[in-house]
């Protein structure tokens, strides 16, 4: 299966600027060895829609709601992610979990609601800086693992530590292998078979000098990039360094 480089572009830029970035990644986009995807802000996602229409780079939101519609403010639901042109979305973001209290509960609803829907959810998992000072790294994933994804899971996870979000301090390459190692025994365990498809995506500060040792780890299946997103030949250098499927 192909990895898949996905770029997070949170909460960054007017309307111009998500199509000129979008404009950017479409203009680099043929020939790739990997899957491409980008997720802009909510407002912006029908822009961006029309510019990747024809490209090879699929459309995803940054969250959902877990209803299909009803009285929720300032929400946005899954077929209506759908109804703009995408077919993913980014759940249990650490940023959701931290600020807006986001429970491995929520996530799995989110889950559910999502794939009812025809969306393809990345569900974010990962230790805080404290839980790995304490040694609780796997103990914390494999939780989250637990409480976030529903039986049967149609989706992608990303291993996020948080210490390594947005900081420019990337996990090792051992520390990747090893807690890719981990997710992939759980993904078995709670699926069987099919735990071994489920692709399992790093994300924390991946650059274009990091991106191609990190991307060659053992159970690395892609890329989950913030930063590094928002600059089109940055998103595409790492991209270039994905291994082909
Ligand atoms: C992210 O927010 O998912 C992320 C990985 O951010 P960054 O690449 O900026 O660390």
């Amino acid at each position: 299966m192909p990895q898949l480089i996905a770029g997070n572009w949170k909460m960054h830029g007017l309307a111009a600027d998500a199509v000129a970035l979008a404009k950017g990644v479409v203009a680099g986009a043929a020939g790739l060895p990997c899957e491409l995807l980008v997720c802009p802000p909510f407002v912006h996602l029908a822009a961006v829609a029309q510019v990747l229409a024809g490209s090879p780079v699929a459309l995803g939101g940054q969250d959902c709601h877990q209803a299909k519609q009803g009285a929720h403010t300032g929400d946005i639901s899954p077929p209506m992610l759908r109804d703009v042109g995408a077919t993913w979305v980014v759940l249990g973001h650490s940023e959701r979990r931290q600020n807006h209290g986001e429970t491995d509960e929520l996530v799995r609803e989110k889950v559910l609601a999502a794939v009812a829907a025809g969306l393809t959810p990345i569900v974010c998992v990962g230790e805080t800086a404290d839980q790995r000072a304490g040694g609780q790294e796997t103990e914390v994933v494999g939780w989250q693992l637990a409480g976030s994804l529903p039986k049967p899971f149609a989706g992608v996870v990303a291993y996020e530590p948080v210490w390594a979000i947005g900081t420019g301090k990337n996990a090792t390459d051992q520390d990747v292998a090893t807690m890719h190692a981990f997710i992939r025994e759980e993904l078995v365990r709670q699926f069987g078979d099919a735990g071994q498809e489920i692709r399992i995506l790093y994300g924390g500060s991946v650059r274009p000098a990091n991106a191609g040792s990190l991307l060659a780890v053992p159970h690395v299946g892609g890329a989950l990039i913030g930063g590094a997103s928002l600059k089109a030949e940055d998103f595409l250098a790492i991209a270039r360094a994905a291994q082909r499927g």
